[in-house]
């Protein structure tokens, strides 16, 4: 698990800088940003907050997002 305390200041690194890029968690294995639909992937229970990743599942739907994520 990944501690609420992580969660609740963790902000998607795209959208930061000129919006709020607020993170939902999705079934404990990923963060969806809500300003861009980029979801980022946790692995070994460390958010991987990157924007090229996030780039990667831009398209898949929620449902369709593999859990646990793809190890990398
Ligand atoms: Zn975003």
């Amino acid at each position: 698990m990944v501690s609420k305390e992580l969660l609740e200041i963790l902000r998607c690194p795209n959208c930061v800088r000129e919006k709020e890029g607020l993170l939902t968690l999705h079934k404990d294995s990923w963060l969806i940003c809500q300003d861009c639909g980029r979801k980022y992937p946790i692995v070994d229970d460390i958010p991987v907050m990157l924007i090229e990743e996030g780039d990667k599942w831009l398209s898949t739907a929620q449902e369709s997002l593999p859990v646990p994520p793809p190890a990398k």
